[in-house]
């Protein structure tokens, strides 16, 4: 993150506030929905591998469940905050209404960088989390899922004590398991898969032909990767690629104008999404800074790293040459960067748009664990195309026939759907 005043807790109350508004909600609604219904803080003890003990600090929060179970990730990351939880968990609740999945909003976390940790290390950590939490979270009530620097593995380790604390199996209590495990084909692709499903839709919108453009990419892990290898199968070019960069403490951003082999790319990228500065340079790209992955002159800029990206600061670096912004990280953009991007006509597909596509093959996950029956790959990726096009034209379609700018239409949908909810179980 790259300012310490950033607060993503009141930028998603900012959010939400100006939804109410254009929704003339009740104050109850309102008061209600702008905070948590439930929130968990505690520690973790964690032996170490050396025989000491590290205390993390955990979290999770379910922000909403009027349409159903609580859903959403675990991230672990050093800077992790409860406010960022909290506004994680508020984002989830309107993604799962915006693409009409019949589950509400949660999200958690850990203080703690994994680059730190032995494997074992983050296994006693993955256990720590679930021990503490067992009584609050299930298949029924909060089914949690990988984030940033979480994955298949961490997921596998929290439901096996889930299991061995509840004396029973439970797949459907967490998803983003491996396949085989209770996992689901076509999980690992869905997030950057439906990023790239929504920009299809928002392309045929504009009339742009998608085999013209080039587009830039910050961030390259789960969501990124796949997003840039369903975009490439569209006939999309990608020039550029910006990761953080451990060693250093800083990301850069990596430019090869004429594009690049995804493959080739990936051999020289780790499990944590940071590609080899020395080794993409002899594969012929230029090597820039962190920042330039935002001002490249390309027609499509996926911001698929982390929150308060695009800012009132740099927005006005983007190049005129850009006409959409696919959110696919959480809350990338910045209130007054929104301004901006309004004014200029850029068409910004929302995170809780364009990144649903994890959460509703998450859901599918829960529905093929709880069935203990699996789809193949293909229909479980048609479904997520249905449901993803659906959302995106359904979105687009208020957004037209109101003149919103897409994030306000796809918020007034999203709240109008939990607030129903609410009303209609007699909370509000
Ligand atoms: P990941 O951990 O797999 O990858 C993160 C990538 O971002 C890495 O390449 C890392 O090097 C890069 N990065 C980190 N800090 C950076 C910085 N300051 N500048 C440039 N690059 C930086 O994470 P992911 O799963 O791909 O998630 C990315 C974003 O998408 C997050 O905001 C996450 O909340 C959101 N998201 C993920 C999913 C999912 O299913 N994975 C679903 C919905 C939303």
């Amino acid at each position: 993150m790259n300012d310490m005043a950033y607060n993503p807790y009141k930028m998603a109350q900012r959010q939400f506030d100006d939804a109410a508004e254009l929704l003339d909600l009740d104050q109850a609604t309102r008061d209600f929905l702008r905070v948590p219904m439930r929130e968990y803080q505690f520690t973790i003890p964690v032996r170490m591998d050396d025989g000491s003990i590290k205390i993390f600090r955990g979290f999770r929060v379910q922000h909403n469940d009027a349409r159903g179970p609580s859903k959403g990730g675990i991230r672990f990351h050093p800077q992790e905050t409860i406010d960022t939880v909290r506004a994680l968990s508020m984002w989830m609740t309107w993604k799962c209404a915006v693409v009409d999945i019949p589950l509400g909003g949660g999200k958690g976390g850990v203080c703690c960088d994994p680059h730190d940790l032995s494997l074992l290390e983050q296994e006693r950590l993955c256990r720590g989390w679930v021990r503490a939490l067992a009584k609050n979270i299930g298949p029924l009530t909060d089914v949690p899922a990988p984030d940033v620097m979480t994955n298949s593995q961490h997921m596998l380790w929290m439901l096996d004590e889930y299991e061995a604390i509840r004396g029973a199996k439970y797949p459907g209590f967490i998803t983003g398991k491996p396949v085989g495990m209770g996992g689901s084909l076509g999980r690992v692709e869905a997030t950057g898969y439906g990023v790239m499903i929504t920009v299809r839709e928002a392309m045929k919108e504009l009339g742009i032909d998608l085999q013209n453009t080039t587009a830039s990419f910050q961030g390259f892990g789960n969501v990124s990767q796949y997003a840039i290898e369903l975009y490439q199968q569209m006939g999309g070019n990608p020039v550029c690629v910006s990761c953080w960069n451990q060693g250093e403490q800083k990301s850069y951003s990596f430019v090869k104008k004429d594009g690049f082999e995804l493959k080739t790319l990936l051999s020289i990228t780790d499990q944590f999404g940071e590609i080899d500065k020395n080794r993409v340079q002899e594969l012929g790209f230029e090597v820039l800074e962190g920042s330039a992955w935002l001002e490249q002159e390309v027609d499509l800029l996926v911001p698929a790293a982390l929150e308060n990206q695009i800012t009132g600061e740099n927005v006005r670096s983007i190049s005129k040459r850009v006409k959409i912004i696919a959110e696919g990280a959480n809350g990338p953009t910045t209130p007054e960067a929104d301004v901006v991007l309004k004014e200029r006509g850029v068409l910004v597909i929302p995170d809780f748009l364009a990144n649903a596509g994890g959460v509703t093959c998450s859901y599918f996950e829960q529905v093929q664990s709880n069935q203990n029956y699996y789809w193949a790959k293909e229909e479980t990726l048609g479904k997520l195309d249905l449901k993803m096009t659906n959302a995106y034209l359904a979105v687009s379609e208020f957004g037209n026939k109101n003149k919103l700018y897409l994030r306000d239409a796809a918020y007034m949908i999203s709240v109008d759907r939990v607030a129903n909810a609410c009303r209609a179980r007699g909370w509000v």
